[in-house]
């Protein structure tokens, strides 16, 4: 699979262009960078990794959706209304008690804007997208996640064809939650494969 830049070299005279912009709009008194912060934060943190956590947690409580979405992600995903901006399939990797997944994109970075909203700061960053493939299990714990020895780590390279949503394993003690409620326990970090989905007693926690 080819790994095209294209939508990436877009991205940097873009985001200079916006930079630009905010810098002459505050220093003309007609923003605020504070208020523009929090917009970022919504869209990076709350609005986005919504809709993929509303993925994760419909395949928890609807095990026909689950199958469709490991047989065909980008239709299953699409039903609910979330689909790619730049025309990429999407591939939903499902977190077992023996394999654990992780997604970086080692390029660029790539990532599932469609599920996940605007990538983390640290997705982009070269010591992220070279590590978790070198050493996974140590990158994993620098985000305060110790997997047993015995886990096996499954990183998946992501692409500007090919994007990946981890579906976290279903904490236990959540049987007969409502989706809504569900969804309340996938953070953006567990779908990326850097967090687990929380626990019950932490719903309603930040990520
Ligand atoms: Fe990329």
């Amino acid at each position: 699979m080819s790994h095209d830049h294209h939508h990436d070299n877009e991205l940097d005279p873009f985001a200079a262009r916006v930079r630009a912009l905010e810098t002459i709009l505050t220093r003309k008194g007609l923003i605020d960078p504070a208020a523009i912060d929090v917009i970022v934060d919504t869209y990076e943190t709350k609005v986005g990794p919504r809709n993929g956590a509303r993925v994760v947690a419909k395949a928890w409580a609807d095990p026909a959706f689950a199958d469709w979405l490991r047989s065909d992600a980008t239709a299953a995903i699409g039903s609910l209304g979330y689909s790619g901006r730049q025309g990429e399939h999407m591939q939903a990797v499902f977190n077992t008690k023996d394999t654990h997944n992780l997604v970086v994109c080692t390029l660029c970075s790539c990532y599932p804007w469609s599920v996940l909203g605007l990538p983390p700061v640290w997705y982009k960053a070269p010591a992220y997208r070279s590590r978790a493939v070198i050493d996974p299990r140590g990158v994993l714990e620098e985000f305060g996640l110790a997997l047993p020895a015995t886990m096996k780590i499954r990183v998946w390279d992501s692409t500007a064809e090919l994007r990946y949503l981890v579906v976290p394993m279903r904490p236990a003690g959540t049987e007969g939650w409502s989706e809504e409620r569900l969804a309340d326990l996938v953070s953006r970090d567990a779908m990326i494969g850097t967090g687990l989905a929380k626990e019950p007693e932490q719903a309603g926690q930040p990520a």
